[in-house]
């Protein structure tokens, strides 16, 4: 008789980081001998992996627990449920009491992942839930666990917590003090990744930029860049997330100098107000960002800066969001992520600043700052019509009848027909194109992404190009 492997489904809310926690649990799973599934019915542990960075996580978790209960009821099968990440970290035992004991089984702390299978093993036979969100300062993770999900590009995790308490984040509470992972540990993940057919590596971090090697006193984060850069088979580098206050000329010289490393910087600034920027202690001004800003672009001419944006944060006037969408204007960023604040618990503005800016003042501001965003956009993409730029193709659509998707070195998409025509021929054989990096000549601007064509014959030899 075969042997049925028990079956685990997660589901991921959040970031980068958590996209990552998930590859890592799955793996750990996958070595415990669980097998995955997609079905929820099928599954007989079901991890969430929670984030708590905007408000309303909380609830979703609920009625995310309730629809699991249902389908109990329904199916009369009742898996393990695990609750993990931010909002696991932050309430800890509280959420059995808030679900009165009978919708969680397992409630597992970001800086616990390695505990998973243990505690969800002692769960299915045990009528108590296992609570386990204690501090834990080892970073170290085994070597080829994960189980990354994305052919092309490998998360490689750097740096664990933060120690900066901005007044409106909640990071510090939920993935702890800041902790380096030995260079030696990154550096062997990386060759797994390159080994294992990844041509991207992005390195994570709550502050990349403040790494600092445990195991080499003289590694910075540019140090490390330039270590990476040497991996063989690797053909882009990019990272998240570096804090404007450590971005120094090392870095950037880094940036422009490391042929693989992406010509693109995600550099948060949360508001254009230098008064907003000291009420949610950033330790930046407005314009010593915007000198970074001449700075960098004054080294590299072409490089793609995105960024962060809280709108609406306690005490911020009219006057302090015009210099929010004036620093936008003055930027022109490829893209932003934008958000209007809200409490978060335990942060400072959550104990000292009241939340005295009205939801629909928010929403006019998040609005207005969208709209002038996208005209950047459009406007940055319409300048890129009719130039051709190498693609890292990463998907394959059967919606779009076999387009190819990937991104420029600036993380701009770019959506473009196969070589040969579309077709469902090319999509059976499209993804021989993933992990390919193609040159694609711009054809027309959308405002979130681009629309080209191959520029003349690519042939279909091995994955990658060394841009080296
Ligand atoms: S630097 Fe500030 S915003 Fe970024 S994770 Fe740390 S506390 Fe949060």
């Amino acid at each position: 008789m075969r042997f049925m492997a028990k079956k685990y489904l997660i589901e991921t809310f959040g970031c980068q980081m958590n996209v990552h926690d998930s590859e890592r649990m799955a793996g750990l799973l996958d070595q415990a001998g669980y097998e995955p599934t997609d079905d929820e019915r099928d599954a007989d542990v079901i991890v969430i992996n929670t984030c708590s960075v905007r408000e309303h996580a909380e609830e979703k978790l609920y009625t995310r627990l309730g629809k699991l209960r249902v389908l109990g009821d329904e199916t009369g099968h009742r898996p393990v449920v695990a609750v993990a990440g931010c909002v696991a970290q932050q309430e800890g035992a509280t959420l059995l009491r808030k679900t009165n004991g009978h919708l969680i089984d397992v409630v597992l702390g970001t800086q616990r992942l390695k505990m998973l299978p243990l505690l969800v093993d002692k769960a299915a036979r045990a009528p108590f839930a296992e609570v386990d969100v204690a501090p834990w300062d080892d970073v170290s993770f085994p070597l080829g666990i994960a189980r990354r999900g994305d052919p092309v590009k490998a998360y490689v995790t750097i740096i664990e917590g933060c120690n900066d308490y901005c007044a409106f984040c909640v990071v510090p509470y939920t993935r702890g003090h800041e902790r380096m992972r030995p260079k030696a540990d990154i550096l062997a993940d990386v060759r797994e990744a390159a080994a294992s057919g990844r041509r991207e590596v992005q390195l994570l971090g709550q502050i990349v930029n403040h790494y600092q090697a445990p195991d080499d006193p003289a590694c910075d984060f540019a140090q490390l860049l330039a270590e990476v850069h040497e991996v063989p088979g690797l053909e882009r580098i990019r990272f998240a997330s570096p804090h404007p206050r450590h971005t120094g000329a090392r870095l950037i010289e880094a940036v422009r100098d490391l042929p693989k490393v992406c010509k693109h910087m995600h550099l948060p600034v949360q508001s254009g107000s230098t008064r907003v920027l000291q009420a949610m202690r950033r330790r930046h001004t407005r314009e010593q960002y915007m000198e970074l800003v001449a700075q960098i672009r004054d080294a590299i001419p072409d490089v793609a800066l995105s960024t962060d944006m809280i709108v609406g944060f306690p005490g911020e006037g009219v006057e302090d969001f015009e210099q929010t969408l004036s620093l936008v204007e003055a930027v022109q960023y490829s893209s932003i992520f934008s958000f209007k604040y809200s409490v978060r618990p335990n942060t400072l503005a959550s104990k000292r600043m009241p939340d005295d800016v009205s939801e629909a003042e928010k929403t006019a501001r998040i609005v207005a700052l969208q709209s002038l965003q996208r005209e950047i956009q459009m406007g940055l993409h319409e300048r890129a019509v009719g130039t051709t730029v190498d693609v890292l193709v990463d998907a394959v659509s059967r919606r779009r009848d076999g387009e190819m998707s990937g991104r420029t070195t600036g993380n701009t998409v770019v959506n473009f027909p196969p070589p040969g025509g579309a077709g469902s021929q090319i999509l059976d054989s499209g993804s021989q194109w993933i992990g390919r990096t193609v040159p694609v000549t711009i054809r027309r601007a959308e405002p979130n992404s681009l629309w080209g064509e191959v520029a003349g014959r690519v042939p279909l030899g091995a994955p990658g190009r060394d841009p080296c």
